[in-house]
Parts: structure tokens; sequence; C-alpha cells
């Protein structure tokens, strides 16, 4: 039997109408030089519908890649809401990439037009004669001196009436695309459909995820370029949630100033922005974060003391989110189980996350053998749900799938209770004398000295282990702290020969074009001889 409950699709545009009526008057908001503007879904919506007229107009079609160079900001929200609504696929670019990796991405994806930030127009000048295929540049804010011919945005929008027919669409069509950040081989491009957003966006939504909703002002730092936001731009619409979008305003100083001004209820960042937030917080004696009823970290392992202290000195909770570009990203929260005394609520939230509803999850061992949910056995994530890919866009990757489960490189526990723990990213493990040491707890617990602002940890080769930790090290300001301070202050923490006895310290780590430690930069800086060690006894 089948049923007879309606099927109707899964579409963006329907999330757009949603919020354009029912939250009309909520507010997306937007740093610039001179101060905040803000402007209302109503109108965010209408403008959208215009830009769609302006696009058909410049003859997207269905299927064709629309791409954005572009900061956090609100007509990048426009445009996330109009180029899939029409049925063309919204392509979110990178702006920290090195020129060369963002030509072979565009020619890639195919991008048939490029809507531009007036401040990233240079960076686009260096690869304009590689990307030969872009028909239209359209260019957002006023510029002097274009160095080559581009379409206006503001006008284009103005000179178009609102009310797009938007099409029927298959909930399986593509709407967004994003390529990893490329940390081995080529960036890879993965696909998402209307029905994986709309899906991702309702589990977002869910009050054992991060819960959205109208009683919230989301704080966007997480580049809209990464991962579409985290989906935070559809959800909005979804829920009534109101954005702080920061643009390039993305240092502890104007976060902070953006938060005592607006009075965001939750933030979004990876914990390398959170750690600066913290560090600028510490430094003022007004420093006011009581409006934040959460701030989300993913991305990357959320150190312990950070979550202590943004609780302790500002009584903000920190959650941590797992996932990745490949899962949409959200698939696990550290939301602590209901029961859990406010004192040990610390333990479930330095955890990666437990797994929402809609993502099934197991570890494997080398030889693919499904490993017990014990807390224990350590093994390899695998995924599989209607927002985790299948494939990869335009190649073939067999290795990194198996039998339709994602495999994620990541490595870790999985308890009965579903929370995920990550100890290590597969290329990042380090294996002395046959026996993994996690990475991920050594910088995470060393990050919690006092002096210590940042700490990563890469392997190199050892002649008698094979492989030995070496920690990397910036200090915070004014601080002096010793190697062998920082191995006293592991020793309780972990087993003693996990205790790194190389240590570097540096004036910053370099980091990826999201904000997440470059361990391969590391590895290369070390290989280079540029990185001055002190090897303790
Ligand atoms: P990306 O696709 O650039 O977002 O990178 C995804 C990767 O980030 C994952 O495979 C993890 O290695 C890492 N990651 C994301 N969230 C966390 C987390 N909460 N803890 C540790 N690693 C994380």
């Amino acid at each position: 039997m089948r049923s007879t409950m309606q099927d109707a699709p899964l579409l963006i545009r329907d999330m757009v109408r949603h919020g354009q009526w029912m939250y009309a008057d909520k507010r997306v908001f937007t740093a610039t030089p001179t101060g905040t503007v803000h402007e209302t879904f109503a109108r965010v919506a209408e403008r959208a519908e215009r830009l769609a007229g302006a696009l058909a107009a410049l003859g997207v079609q269905r299927d064709d890649r629309v791409a954005t160079l572009m900061w956090n900001n609100q007509s990048h929200m426009e445009v996330y809401l109009a180029v899939p609504s029409m049925g063309a696929v919204l392509h979110t670019l990178n702006v920290r990439l090195f020129p060369d990796q963002l030509a072979y991405i565009i020619n890639h994806a195919d991008d048939r037009v490029i809507i531009v930030d007036a401040s990233l127009v240079p960076l686009l000048a260096r690869i304009k004669d590689q990307i030969a295929g872009v028909r239209h540049f359209i260019v957002n804010g006023p510029l002097e001196d274009p160095p080559f011919a581009l379409i206006d945005y503001q006008e284009i929008v103005a000179a178009h009436e609102p009310g797009y027919d938007w099409p029927d669409l298959d909930e399986r069509d593509a709407a967004v695309m994003c390529y990893t950040s490329g940390t081995t081989g080529e960036p890879k491009g993965v696909v998402y459909s209307h029905r994986s957003i709309w899906l991702h966006s309702l589990a977002s939504t869910s009050a054992n995820s991060i819960a959205l909703s109208d009683r919230d002002r989301c704080l966007l730092v997480v580049p809209m370029f990464h991962v579409a936001a985290w989906g935070a731009v559809y959800t909005s619409f979804m829920a009534g949630t109101e954005l702080i979008m920061p643009q390039m305003f993305l240092q502890g100083e104007p976060l902070l100033n953006m938060i005592m001004e607006l009075r965001p209820t939750v933030a979004l960042g990876v914990p390398t922005i959170w750690n600066d937030l913290l560090r600028a917080a510490g430094g003022r004696s007004d420093a006011d974060l009581s409006s934040l009823r959460m701030i989300l970290a993913g991305g990357a392992a959320v150190p312990r003391f950070m979550i202590e202290a943004f609780r302790e000195r500002h009584g903000v909770d920190v959650l941590q989110g797992w996932g990745m570009t490949e899962t949409s990203p959200l698939v696990a929260v550290s939301m602590p189980p209901a029961g859990v005394s406010r004192e040990h609520e610390i333990d479930y939230r330095v955890k990666a996350g437990r797994v929402m509803a809609g993502v099934q999850i197991r570890i494997t061992d080398e030889n693919g053998a499904v490993l017990a949910r014990d807390g224990v056995a350590t093994g390899e994530f695998e995924l599989r749900g209607p927002w985790i890919t299948a494939r990869y866009y335009g190649v073939d990757a067999p290795e990194l799938f198996r039998d339709g489960w994602l495999r994620t490189g990541d490595i870790g526990t999985l308890d009965p209770h579903g929370f995920m723990v990550i100890t290590d990213r597969a290329k990042d493990m380090i294996k002395s004398g046959g026996e993994w040491i996690s990475s991920v707890a050594l910088e995470t617990t060393v990050m919690g000295q006092d002096g210590v602002f940042e700490a990563a940890v890469i392997a190199v080769p050892d002649d008698r282990w094979q492989e030995r930790p070496l920690c990397v090290v910036v200090r915070g300001s004014e601080s002096t702290v010793s190697a062998e301070e920082l191995r006293e202050f592991l020793r309780p923490s972990v087993a003693k020969w996990w205790l790194p006895e190389h240590w570097s310290f540096v004036d910053a780590i370099p980091k990826t074009s999201v904000g997440k430690f470059d361990k391969r930069a590391l590895r290369r800086l070390y290989a280079e001889g540029q990185l001055e060690v002190e090897t303790l006894e």
C-alpha cells in the first residue's frame, strides 16, 4: 500500500515565501565601515524577487551556476534566496583561496555568472583571463576604475519588478554547491538539493540541536562561503531568526562591539574566532556578552578551557557542533542530555556532539568492520542520511565512500547515547611506537594553560618511535611560559608517553581559509626547517 499523504516537494522558494510573510518585520543587520544597516525580511525577499528577474534577463536558466564571491552581508543573503528559488544553482566561492584554486573551482563548476563584492574585485581581476566560461560579472558596492566590465548589482535589482514567478521544481534538483577547503588534493564540489537543505534547516530548529527560532538573533560569523553558512540563512527564513552579518570585520574587538550593540542571542563560528573574542572581552572592563544564550563553536575541536571561560567569565554556554562540507554540515551538537547536572554538563559540551535524527552513523576499523558504540572502540566515523553527500560533483572518489556511507576521515569513539568524541583526523594522527597519540587531546589541553593563546600538534619523524608529537604554541601577550612548564601542565592529563618533548614557540599558527589550524602548512614549515624547535630531555 502506498500512502495518499501529500508529496508536495520541499523547495527553497517556499521557505522564502514563509519568512517573507510570517516574519515580514524580522531584520537582517549588516556591518559597514560607517555603522550597521538593516532591512526587513519582507524587503529582502522582495529584493530577491527583483534579483531573480534581473538574472533571468541576463539569460540565467535552470541549473545554471551563479557564483558569489562575497562577505556575509544582506546582498549575499538576497542571492542565497533568489538563485535556488529560480531553479539555478548558487555556488559560494571562498574569498580566501589562492587565485589559481579559485579559477580551478569556477571552471570546474562551470559558473556562468559571478556576483562579487566591490572589495573583492581585485582578487577576481587576477584570474579574469583564466575563467572564459563566465558570461557576466555583477559587482555589489561602488567601485572606482573597474578593471573589467561589471554590471551594478544595486542598479539591476532596482530596475526589475518584484513578484518573480518562482517555478515548480523537483525537490532533488541542485540548489547550492560548495567546494571543500581542499586540505588534500584538489578541492571537491558538494551539491545540496532543495530537499537536503530543507531537512537540514528543520533539524537546526529542533530543540535537541540549536533550536533556532523567532526569539533568536544570530551573529553569523561563519562565512557564507563555508558550507553555506552552516545552513543558517535558510533556517533564519524558516524560523524567523534575525541575522547579523559582520562582513569582513571578523576580529575579536569588532565582534565584541557588534554583540554589545545588537545583542544577539546566538553566535555561530569556528573556535579560533571565539578564542579571539575571549581575548578581546578580557581586555575590556565593560565587556557584556549577556545577550547570548549560546555560542555554537564547530568546524574544529573546542578546548575545554574555552567552554569554561565563556561560562565562568561571561555566563555564556558554548555548544559544540560537528560537521563537514559533505554533511551540510550539521551532524551532531553537544547538547547535554536531560537530567545532567549543571556541574557535569561540561563533560558533554567538550564532546563533538550527539547525532541528530536523520543522520545514521557508525565507526569502522581499517578493514571496514563496524565497531561497538561503547565509548571505547576507536575508528573512523562513517555517515549516511538525507543531508549527507553520497558523491562529489564531477569526480570519482570511490575511496571516500563505503557501501553508500561517507567516510569522514575523522577518528574517534561513539558512546551508547550517540555522542561523538573526535581524537584525530586520519591524516593528522601521530603513531608513536605503534600506538596512537591524539593530537586533539594534546592541543585542547595545552590551550587551557595560562599564557597560551593557541596550540597545534603535528607528528614529526623520530628514529626510535617512528613519530613523535611536536607542539607548536602561540604565547599570550606578555606570557613567558616555557616548554617545561607546559609539559608539567600536561602531565596529569595524558599518558606519560604522550608528553611531547618537541616544542616550538611562534607568533602565529597558519590557518586554513576557514580559520582552522592548517597542519599541512605547519608540517611544511617543519620540513623546510623554518620552525625553531626546542627538544626537552
Ligand atoms: P570542513 O569541510 O572544512 O568544514 O571540515 C570538516 C572537518 O572539520 C571535519 O571532518 C573535522 O575534521 C573537523 N571538525 C568539524 N567539527 C569538529 C569538531 N567539533 N571537533 C573536531 N573536529 C571538527
